[in-house]
Parts: structure tokens; sequence; C-alpha cells
């Protein structure tokens, strides 16, 4: 079987927060942003990343590119553990792991022209700015659909789907193997959206890459994803393959984050038990004990408040943390 491209076990990233204010006595409190998550990509997979707003899908695809330093827990990229590495030792793997942002109005330099902020990775790995790293951006252009002539351009000329893509060929223009496309489309219109997957997926093929796709809109990631992973308060609830997770979800909290999905047609429906959550996602500086979602569960028991379920197998390939699961498999 054919190693993961990357991968993580335990990994957590905790901040500290407050201890500021007047006279800097104010208190200390971590905030668990991710706590205790493992995970696998294999090698040309997309697999889905999908939550609220605030549960912590961005600061985990920061740490498995290692753009954040864990707090606790190792990562694994090409067989190789990473966690430790530092600056130097991180160069070569930083050519190989990239990210796009949300915004593709904040992610460009707007004094810089398109040209230099293609260039400008190729630069801070060695190459010489003149006609043979002109000539690479010119092709990583035509790649993701923007004409030559945008070289000279600067990014407040372009529309924001234009600006995306020119995002993408700076994030692609050192060839990484592995990107993290973190709510890539969701700042976009829906037509221009449709048009950003649909190169993602292409490019997908034609440089043989492997995607954290981190999205809160599930119709996307419906579209774009191999398997998704479903997060709450830092955690990774589920994991199955597409199918699977949209039409029978396990966990009450991915049932109801998928019942809240409009069907395109009667066939697509989820055959699960739908679920109504209320309530906000609570705070990660203080989350519930036992299962975090045990505050909004609408089946939660007395072992929830108390223990944390782990994440178990409950068919080959179908990972789900809650203690209904583990019941039922006893
Ligand atoms: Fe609900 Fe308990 Fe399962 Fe958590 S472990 S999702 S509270 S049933």
């Amino acid at each position: 079987m054919t190693e993961p491209l990357i991968s993580a076990q335990n990994l957590a990233k905790h901040f500290d927060v407050g201890g500021g204010g007047l006279f800097l006595r104010s208190k200390t409190s971590k905030l668990r942003a991710v706590d205790d998550v493992a995970l696998s990509i294999m090698p040309g997979e997309t697999l889905g990343l999908v939550g609220e707003s605030g549960c912590g899908k961005s600061t985990l695809g920061r740490l498995l590119i290692r753009l954040l330093d864990p707090t606790t827990g190792n990562i694994r990229f090409q067989g190789q553990e990473i966690t430790g590495l530092g600056r130097a030792a991180m160069r070569e793997f930083r050519r190989s792991m990239q990210i796009i942002f949300q915004d593709p109005y904040g992610a460009l330099n707007p004094r810089m022209a398109v040209e230099d902020i293609i260039a400008e990775p190729l630069v801070i790995h060695g190459a010489k700015s003149g006609a043979e790293t002109r000539q690479k951006v010119t092709e990583m252009l035509d790649r993701v659909g923007l004409p030559s002539r945008a070289l000279d351009r600067f990014p407040h000329e372009f529309s924001g789907g234009q600006r995306q893509r020119i995002g993408i060929a700076r994030a692609l223009i050192l060839r990484p193997r592995f990107v993290v496309c973190d709510e890539a489309v969701s700042a976009l219109d829906v037509s221009v959206q449709a048009q950003i997957v649909n190169l993602l997926q292409d490019l997908q093929r034609d440089m043989g890459l492997t995607y954290l796709f981190i999205a809160h809109d599930l119709s996307v990631v419906r579209h774009i994803s191999d398997r998704v992973a479903v997060m709450y308060l830092g955690k990774i609830v589920e994991v199955a393959e597409k199918r699977e997770i949209y039409m029978t979800p396990q966990h009450p909290y991915t049932r109801a984050l998928i019942a809240a999905v409009p069907a395109p047609h009667p066939s697509r429906r989820s055959r699960g038990k739908r679920e109504n959550i209320v309530g906000d996602i609570p705070s990660a500086l203080n989350p519930p004990s036992g299962c975090r979602f045990h505050t909004r569960c609408p089946h939660v028991m007395p072992i929830c408040r108390e223990a944390a379920p782990p994440l178990v197998e409950t068919q080959p390939g179908h990972q789900v943390a809650c203690h209904l699961m583990t019941q039922a498999q006893a």
C-alpha cells in the first residue's frame, strides 16, 4: 500500500492569550485551537476539511505545512519527520508545501507587479530574475488561464477571480507536491468559485498535486474532495470517503452539517438521520469537558460529559469520534 504523502499524529496547537492589560496582571489562558489530531493524506488525494468558523481548520492547515509550530505531536512528509526541523532544514520541504489563501485581495502585495509576485518564491529559493524566470512565470500564468500581458500589471487591475488565479500561480510556481487550499474559493462569487474549483482540479491532474481543501461550504467540498474530515472545536470528529460521509454520516454534528446543505437531487440526499443542533460553537479558551460537542448534542449521555470519545473505525475507511458508536460496537 502507498505511504501517505503527509500525516500527523497527536497534533495540537495551543495559543497563549491574555497576559497583557494594565500592569500586565491579567491571567494568561490557553486557546486550544487544535487538540490531539491525527490524519493522513495520500499522494494525489484531496482531503476536504469542514467545520464551523473558529473550529481550528486553518490552524491545522498551517501546522501541516509548518507555518505554525505545533505545541505537541508530529508531522511526517514523504516519509520524513519534519516536526522539529529548523528554518534551514525546512527550506527544501518548503518548496514542496504551499498554501493558497482565502483573500485574493489581501494575499497579494499591491505594490508589486504580477511578474514579481509570482516570481518571488523562485527568487527566495535561489533563482535569478531574468529571462528564464520570466519564462517560468509566463508559463505558469498560462496554466492558470491568464495572458502574458498580465505580467506588468498590478493586483488592483484584476477581478477577484483573476487575483485568485495569480495567488494560485504564486503557490504553484515552485511545483509543490502538497497544497493547502485555505478557504480558497470562499470569498468569490458562485460562478467564479466553480471556475476556480475546476482550475484546481485540472492543475491537480496535470501537476500531480495533493490538496487539503479547507472550506465551510459543504457543496464545494463535496465537488472537489475524495475524502472528507469534519472538525469540531479543535478535534476531528469524523473522516470518510466523500460519498460515504454525505450519504451516511454517523456523527451527530456531521449529520447536522449535512442536513443543512440543500441537495441538488433527491438521490443525493443523505440517508442518515437528520439532526438539528442549537447554539453556537463554545469557546476554544474553555472547551467543554469530555466530548466537546456535548453542549449541543441531542444524544448527550452522562459519559459524554466525562470522557472524550476516541476516533474509531466503524467501517473500513470510516472513522467517528462518538460514544454512540463505541457503545454500538460493544
Ligand atoms: Fe453526542 Fe455523546 Fe456522541 Fe458527543 S459522544 S456526539 S455528546 S452522543
